[in-house]
C-alpha cells in the first residue's frame, strides 16, 4: 500500500492474519514523510516487520531528502526495520556514519541501535523491539515551529528579555507568507519572532554594550542549529552569575525561527513560498523584494539594530549540516580576520573540538547581508553536524559555551559559581562572612552581590543558601548560626 502526495499522510495498515497493525502519521508540525509501505508478518513473535519509507524530495531533486520525522503507532513489542533510499545525488551518500533517532515522549531521544547502508538503502532498527506502543522517529532531534513559539514565550517572560523595536508585545515581528507545500497541503502564515536580551538597568550606562545578533531556523531541517541557539538563549536569561555579568556588558538581538513555514511543513531546506530557492541566497533587498519569507525578518533587523547606537560587533547564524569529514565548525571569513576576533578565539579555547572554515562565498547569505547592510564586524555561519551520535545536551551545552565565550572575550571570569564570593570553588562560611560584611550596601560579586544587581541583600543571601556546600557535619549548624547573626544584624540596621 502506497501513498503519494496525499493531503493527509495518515493511514492504518492492517495486515490480514496478523496480530499487529502499524499506523504512521506524518501530518503535524515539523513532520516529514512522502509515503510508506509495510511488508512482513508484523507483530508475530520471531518475525520482522519492514516499513519502507520514501523521503520528501523538496528542493534538492533527484530523490534527495534531508529531513525525516514521523510517528509510528501500534509498534509495542514489534521487531520493526525501517528502510529508506539513501539517494543523495552528486556523490556518496551523506548518511555515512549517520544514526536515526526515536522517542516515546518527544522529549527524550535515543539513537537507533542498528543503522546500516547497503545497496542504496539505509535501514535502521532497535534491538529487542519497541517498549511502548507509539514512537516518534526522526533524522535528528526535531525542533518544531511550536517549540520555537513556546520557547519564545518562556524567554519573554524573563526579566532580561523584551520584544525588539519591530515587534509587538508578544515579540511578533511579522507573518510568514504561508503557501502550498510539495504534498499539496495548505500551510497557513505563521508568526515570526524576535527579542532582545540584556540587563535593562545598564542600558543607560556610560559604556556602550557589545552588540550581538543571532538567528536560527533558516534551513528548515537543520534542527541541531536551533537546539544550539536555544542553549545560548537559555544561558543568557539564566541566573548564572557569568550570564548576569554578560547581560550588563552586552545586548543580544535574537531571531529564533527564520523559516516558520518550511519548518512547520517539514521541508528539508527551503521555505514554502519558494521551494525551489535556497533561502540563504536571497539576503539582499533586490532579491527578497519578491520573497516575503525573507523580507519580513530582514526589514525587522534594520529597525531592531537602531534601538541602541552601538555598532554590530557579531552576527551568528546557527545552521547544521551532514558530516563533511570534520567536526562542528563555523564558516568565518579569514580575509577579514574574523577568525581571530576575541569571541571566536574564546570559543575555540572553551570548546576545542570546534573548527574554523574559511568563508569565501559571495552569495547573499545572511552573513554577507549582515556585513553589508547591518555593519556586522564579525560574521559566522555556524554548522553543527548530524552524525556523531551525541546526546541532545551536547548541543545545548555548546550554545552555553557561545555565551561563556562572549563573557570571556569581555574579560568576565567564566568560572564564577553563584555564592562563591572568593572564587575558591566552594560556597561556604567564608563566602557567608564576606556577604555579611557587605550586607545591605552596594557591592560587587566578590563582595557578595551574586545576582549582580549592584547591592548585597537578601536575594544574594538566598542564592548563597541555595548553593551552600557543607564540607563537614557541623557546618550546617554553624551556617544557621551565621545566618541568624546576619539577620539579627540586618534588623539592627533597619531600626
Ligand atoms: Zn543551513
Amino acid at each position: 500500500m502506497k501513498f503519494h502526495r496525499t493531503a493527509a499522510l495518515v493511514a492504518s495498515l492492517a495486515l490480514a492474519g496478523t496480530a499487529s497493525a502499524i499506523t504512521i502519521d506524518a501530518d503535524y508540525d515539523h513532520a516529514s514523510l512522502e509515503s510508506f509501505s509495510v511488508a512482513g508478518a508484523g507483530g508475530r513473535p520471531g518475525t520482522t516487520t519492514y516499513v519502507d519509507l520514501v523521503g520528501r524530495d523538496n528542493y534538492y531533486g533527484n530523490g534527495q531528502w534531508r529531513w525525516l520525522n514521523f510517528t509510528a503507532s501500534d509498534v509495542l513489542g514489534d521487531n520493526v526495520v525501517f528502510r529508506i533510499s539513501d539517494n543523495f545525488a552528486g556523490g556518496g551518500s551523506k548518511l555515512n556514519n549517520h544514526a536515526m533517532v526515536y522517542s516515546y515522549d518527544g522529549v527524550n531521544w535515543d539513537y537507533f541501535d542498528n543503522n546500516q547502508r547497503s545497496n542504496g538503502t539505509y535501514s535502521f532498527s532497535i534491538d529487542g523491539g519497541f517498549t511502548q506502543d507509539e514512537v516518534q522517529v526522526a533524522y535528528a532531534f526535531p525542533y518544531s515551529y511550536g517549540m520555537s513559539v513556546a520557547h519564545t514565550q518562556e524567554v519573554l517572560a524573563s526579566p532580561w528579555a523584551t520584544p525588539t523595536l519591530s515587534g509587538d508585545a508578544n515579540g511578533v515581528i511579522g507573518m510568514s507568507p504561508g503557501g502550498t507545500d510539495d504534498l499539496g497541503r495548505t500551510v497557513d502564515p505563521r508568526e515570526i519572532f524576535a527579542y532582545r536580551i540584556t540587563d535593562p538597568a545598564t542600558d543607560s550606562g556610560r559604556q556602550q554594550k557589545l552588540k550581538v545578533m543571532v538567528m536560527s531556523g533558516l534551513h528548515a531541517g537543520e534542527t541541531l542549529g536551533t537546539h544550539t541557539y536555544q542553549g545560548l538563549i537559555d544561558f543568557l536569561i539564566s541566573d548564572d552569575p557569568v550570564a548576569a555579568h554578560l547581560r550588563q556588558a552586552a545586548e543580544f538581538i535574537a531571531y529564533p525561527c527564520a523559516n516558520p513555514d518550511g519548518r512547520f511543513a517539514g521541508n528539508s531546506r527551503t521555505t514554502v513560498e519558494n521551494v525551489g530557492t535556497d533561502p540563504n541566497r536571497l539576503w539582499h533587498p533586490d532579491l527578497y523584494a519578491t520573497h516575503q519569507d525573507i523580507r519580513v525578518q530582514a526589514e525587522a533587523m534594520y529597525l531592531d539594530i537602531t534601538q541602541t547606537s552601538a555598532d554590530l560587533s557579531y552576527f551568528i547564524d546557527f545552521h547544521s549540516t551532514v558530516p563533511t569529514g570534520g567536526d562542528d565548525f563555523g564558516f568565518i571569513p579569514f580575509d577579514q580576520g574574523d577568525h581571530l576576533s576575541p569571541f571566536w578565539q574564546s570559543l575555540l579555547a572553551i570548546q576545542p573540538n570546534i573548527q574554523s572554515s574559511n568563508s569565501t562565498g559571495t552569495s547573499w547569505y545572511t552573513t554577507n547581508h549582515a556585513e553589508a547592510f547591518l555593519g556586522a564586524e564579525v560574521d559566522v555561519t555556524f554548522e553543527t553536524q548530524f552524525g556523531f551520535q551525541r546526546p541532545l545536551d551536547y548541543y545545548h551545552d555548546m550554545g552555553r559555551n557561545f555565551g561563556l565565550a562572549f563573557a570571556d572575550s569581555l574579560g568576565i571570569p567564566i568560572d564564577l559559581i553563584a555564592g562563591d564570593a572568593n572564587s575558591d570553588g566552594v560556597v561556604d562560611l567564608v563566602d557567608l562572612s564576606i556577604l555579611a560584611a557587605n550586607f545591605d550596601s552596594f557591592g560587587t560579586f566578590e563582595q557578595g552581590d551574586f545576582n549582580v544587581d549592584g547591592v548585597v541583600d537578601l536575594l544574594d543571601l538566598s542564592i548563597l543558601a541555595a548553593n551552600f556546600q557543607p564540607v563537614s557535619t557541623p557546618e550546617p549548624a554553624s551556617f544557621l548560626l551565621g545566618l541568624a547573626a546576619l539577620i539579627a544584624g540586618t534588623r539592627q540596621r533597619v531600626c
